[in-house]
């Protein structure tokens, strides 16, 4: 159909087509390999990195690899959620789509949801299997993509994905207006608390529960080290262990953005003590030692998410020769939501499986694939906006055990 300006409105995808994806983190990696195995499409890849560099240990969450709706919401903190907010039948096409994905790409996924691995051992696995397979190359790019460059690069019918990660690249151009790029305007953040996430390595196995917690923090008056506890899955006898530390936001304005134990002694003491104490108390139970030193990184714990994940006010805004009228745009990954407490991966791979099934949809009219993505996207949203809030109130209650005062000042029961 042509607009009156000329250019041309899209009811569906092109039987044959591009696909940009800017940004190769794990989301952008998982869409490629996804999208190169339909035939109809040819991925583009871009990224401006030259190596796959970040070591820190992420986890995976099993529903990832869920192959029932009872294991999909096999989760001990929000599992009824998920039947809140997402309708039967949308949690069986997810599924049905699961059981598409190509079986190499799938084993990996099952590797990672076992423990944590190191993030770029993800990045590499995802990137070398793109290039392995023989049929569908993927063409990639190595640049720094500006916004400019990606509007400029698109077709009628090509298809743009942003995985360029928080500080998303085409967030801010997705909504309509003036003509003015108004930073923040398209997006909705709720900053949770300012945190350390601190790692370390010890030479045991060792496991936590919610009692290990509260007894290795039983002298933590203040910065209550909260850890998230699995073995690495590349070698039994060594324990990865990473946590949480709460911080104000003084001591947040204060700290590097990256430092070590030695950094933390000098300049935070009552944090090194608390770690100290916590630490001590594994080595009494399990007589190991930690291997080399902490690794700290202090960061804003936010939740954020795009309010448009996708181009479609352009495609309604009326006659317009905006390439983002006749191309969709989608956001992915931490572009479109961000989330903390060792989440947001998982959340980028399920919208990303989402959004590969729906672009495999040969007949879906683009309007209805960008208003069932942005619906999608939604739903991920309120899962994952809940599943946080009850963490940190869980947590907060927990760093409140000792003073029962503080704690019922916490409860608000109604
Ligand atoms: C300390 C810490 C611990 C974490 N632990 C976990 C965890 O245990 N589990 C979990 O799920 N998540 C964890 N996360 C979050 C997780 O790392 C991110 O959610 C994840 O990396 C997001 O993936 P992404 O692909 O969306 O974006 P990114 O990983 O940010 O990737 C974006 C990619 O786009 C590229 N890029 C950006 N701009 C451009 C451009 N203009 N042109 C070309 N390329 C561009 C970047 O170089 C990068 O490769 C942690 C984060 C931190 C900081």
């Amino acid at each position: 159909m042509a607009s009156p300006s000329g250019s041309t409105t899209l009811e569906t995808l092109p039987s044959r087509g591009r696909v940009h994806v800017v940004g190769a983190g794990p989301v952008g990696l998982l869409l490629t390999a996804l999208l190169q195995s339909m035939e109809r499409f040819s991925v583009r890849l871009y990224e401006k990195r030259h190596e796959y560099t970040r070591t820190r240990m992420v986890q995976l969450a099993p529903y990832l690899v869920a192959d029932s709706v009872d294991s999909y919401r096999a989760d001990y903190i929000d599992g009824d959620n998920v039947d809140a907010v997402f309708d039967p039948a949308e949690l069986h096409e997810g599924l049905a789509f699961r059981r598409s994905i190509p079986s190499d790409l799938m084993a990996l996924l099952r590797d990672w949801t076992l423990g944590f691995c190191p993030l770029n051992s993800i990045e590499r696995a995802v990137s070398d299997l793109i290039d392995a397979r023989v049929s569908n190359g993927v063409q990639r790019t190595a640049a720094v993509v500006t916004a400019e460059d990606a509007i400029a690069m698109l077709e009628p019918g090509d298809i743009l994905i942003d995985c360029t990660g928080s500080r998303s690249l085409l967030r801010d151009h997705l909504t309509t207006g003036s003509g003015e790029v108004d930073g923040g305007a398209n997006t909705l953040k709720i900053r949770l608390e300012y945190a350390l996430v601190i790692t370390f390595l010890y030479g045991q196995t060792y496991d936590c529960n919610e009692y290990c917690k509260y007894y290795k923090n039983a002298e933590n008056a203040q910065y209550k080290f909260i850890p998230m506890v699995h073995r690495t899955h590349y070698d039994g006898s060594v324990s990865h262990v990473s946590g949480i530390v709460n911080i104000s936001a003084d001591d947040y304005g204060a700290m590097p953005s990256r430092f070590d134990g030695k950094w933390l002694r000098t300049n935070f003491p009552g944090v090194a003590q608390s770690m100290d104490r916590f630490i001590d108390k594994i080595k009494e139970e399990t007589h190991g030692e930690i291997l080399g030193d902490l690794e700290i990184v202090r960061i804003p714990l936010d939740l954020y998410r795009a309010r448009n994940a996708t181009s479609r006010h352009w495609l309604t805004a009326g006659p317009t020769d905006h390439p983002f009228a006749t191309s969709p745009v989608f956001l992915a990954g931490d572009s479109a939501i961000g989330s903390p407490y060792f989440q947001s991966i998982s959340l980028g791979f399920e919208c990303a499986m989402y959004l590969a099934g729906l672009i495999a949809q040969r007949d879906l009219p683009l309007r209805d694939m960008l208003d069932r993505y942005e619906l999608y996207s939604y739903k991920q949203w309120l899962r994952v906006y809940m599943r946080s809030k009850m963490i940190k109130h869980n947590k907060d209650l927990f760093e409140s055990l000792d003073d029962p005062l503080a704690l019922l000042d916490k409860l608000h029961i109604y």
